[in-house]
């Protein structure tokens, strides 16, 4: 099985969300499988200081984008650490920056054109290079074009004749919409501007081209594959993912536990296991001492770690903040991004010093401090596609509160006496995105914190020995690469 896996990020080289770390994690787990697998991934400045050991492919091609000649040229390297190959795809003045995405927050002007290159330079790409590529496997909306260009623009081409294409979605808020006279960029025909095809209420809209055309689409929880098929979640695409239903699956991202390991982690005070909690009081204590709170093993902390954007439900968070405080409990957040939600929770955690911390910084260290330190994790989300968090919190035997959506419904059983006493339950989840919601379900975390320490404790056990390791998710991705390579190419 030839797979080319494509993805506009890819950790170590460049990263600014979970698709990188995905395809870092994922693609080295399918190649042990026994997957012929290599990475695919624009040559950002950030990869050039990253990158080692530099080849040439050789391969050169031209693609004519409007008024403009694009140059590409492709390069290869390994993921370090791994034989997986990764092509990287040079165009200077279209890659050479610093930035992936956005300069100061605001998107690049010439992005459509950036990811129509990308997009078409991988078929460029496997043409040039005589690739026997059986799928590609491309990534949200900045390559969602090749499943459109496979079946259009590049439909007789015979070296691709063979290749099916599957489209994963890491979060459907994000599109790729764009002016409709881009249209003269991507080289399509005007009859592709059509609301069955890329049109999006009078814009281009790459990720629906990608749900329309590919042979197969994913998304990365179960339940997120039913919700973004709803008009609550579907972000306006719910009808064309209606149409795709039987060919739209959910594989749950993995966890990389050589990273996420209580046993082993090495920005802990201490290591712990399942089998001896020792160090997690240590790593309590550490965390208590480390924020200037009150150092007492027997008060509650709760622990969030995330993106300050209202998706995650951080404005929930604030609402309930008095009143957490009033219980009694401690509160330590992590987080950074809208500067509204970072001014308001640090002023909240201000009038709370000895039981609040609110840390605004992206801080890998500290937030393996406060899975290994607390008791609880919050994940509010109003959405959540697959969250990595709650299952961090799971190894760490930090009780996750999790509202039930998404990936999050779909890894964390809420505590009642029935599936505490069959041993399934592992949280908390609530179901309304409102701030009582989450402040009663918070109230029944601590009320069985403080009163019932062997249910607690039976909630931690099971939670630690749960397994959400990257082989699964491959697995999963395996079998789909072998049914869909066997199926007719999908007509549109
Ligand atoms: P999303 O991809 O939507 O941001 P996930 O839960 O899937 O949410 O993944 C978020 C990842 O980013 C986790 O590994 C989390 O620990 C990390 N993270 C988010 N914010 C911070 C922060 N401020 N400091 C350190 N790590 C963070």
């Amino acid at each position: 099985m030839k797979v080319l896996y494509v993805s506009s990020e890819v950790v170590p080289f460049a990263k600014t969300g979970g698709l990188a770390d995905v395809a870092g994690s994922l693609v080295p787990e399918l190649q042990a499988q026994g997957a012929d697998v290599s990475l695919f991934m624009p040559f950002y400045s950030a990869a050039r200081r990253t990158v080692h050991n530099l080849e040439d492919t050789g391969a050169r091609f031209q693609v004519t984008m409007g008024n403009d000649v694009v140059n590409g040229a492709v390069y290869k390297t390994r993921l370090p650490e791994t034989k997986v190959p990764v092509f990287l795809l040079d165009a200077p003045e279209l890659y050479g920056r610093e930035e992936l995405y956005t300069s100061d927050g605001v998107p690049y002007p010439d992005n459509a054109m950036r990811f129509i290159f990308f997009s078409r330079a991988v078929l460029e790409f496997i043409i040039a290079n005589g690739l026997n590529v059986d799928v590609v496997h491309v990534n949200d909306w900045q390559s969602a074009l090749v499943p459109v260009y496979l079946k259009t623009l590049y439909a007789d081409r015979a070296e691709l004749s063979g290749v099916r294409s599957i489209l994963t979605i890491h979060n459907l808020s994000y599109q790729g919409l764009f002016w409709h006279f881009d249209m003269d960029l991507t080289g399509l025909d005007w009859s592709l501007f059509h609301w069955k095809r890329l049109e999006f209420y009078g814009k281009i809209n790459f990720l629906k081209g990608g749900i329309v055309y590919a042979d197969a689409v994913t998304t990365v929880s179960k339940r997120y594959a039913r919700e973004i098929q709803t008009e609550e979640l579907g972000c306006g695409l719910e009808g064309v993912l209606l149409e795709r239903a039987d060919d739209l699956t959910g594989i749950l991202n993995g966890v990389d536990y050589t990273e996420w390991n209580p046993g082993t982690d090495k920005f802990t005070a201490a290591n712990y296991s399942a089998g001896d909690l020792g160090g997690k009081v240590i790593c309590k204590a550490d965390l208590q001492r480390r924020l200037g709170l009150d150092e007492d093993a027997n008060i509650p902390i709760l622990g969030m770690i995330t993106r300050l954007v209202e998706q995650k439900g951080v404005d929930l968070v604030a609402d309930i903040f008095p009143k957490l405080m009033a219980m009694g409990v401690q509160l330590v957040i992590l987080g950074s991004g809208e500067e509204n939600y970072e001014l308001q929770l640090r002023e909240l955690a201000e009038e709370y010093p000895k039981q609040a911390a609110a840390v605004i910084a992206y801080d890998n260290a500290l937030a393996h401090q406060i899975e290994a330190g607390a008791d609880f994790f919050l994940m509010p989300s109003r959405f959540e596609p697959c969250g990595l968090n709650q299952m961090y919190s799971l190894k760490y035997g930090t009780i996750p509160i999790v509202r039930s959506t998404g990936g999050l419904a779909d890894t964390v059983v809420h505590a009642t006496p029935a599936s505490l006493h069959r041993g399934r339950a592992n949280g908390f989840v609530f179901n309304k995105a409102t701030p009582n919601a989450l402040l009663g379900c918070i109230k029944n975390a601590v009320q069985m914190f403080r009163e019932n320490r062997t249910a607690y404790n039976g909630l931690q056990a099971g939670g630690m020995k749960q397994d959400f390791s990257w082989s699964r998710s491959a697995e999963s991705y395996m079998s789909l690469y072998r049914k869909t390579s066997r199926q007719e190419l999908k007509p549109v």
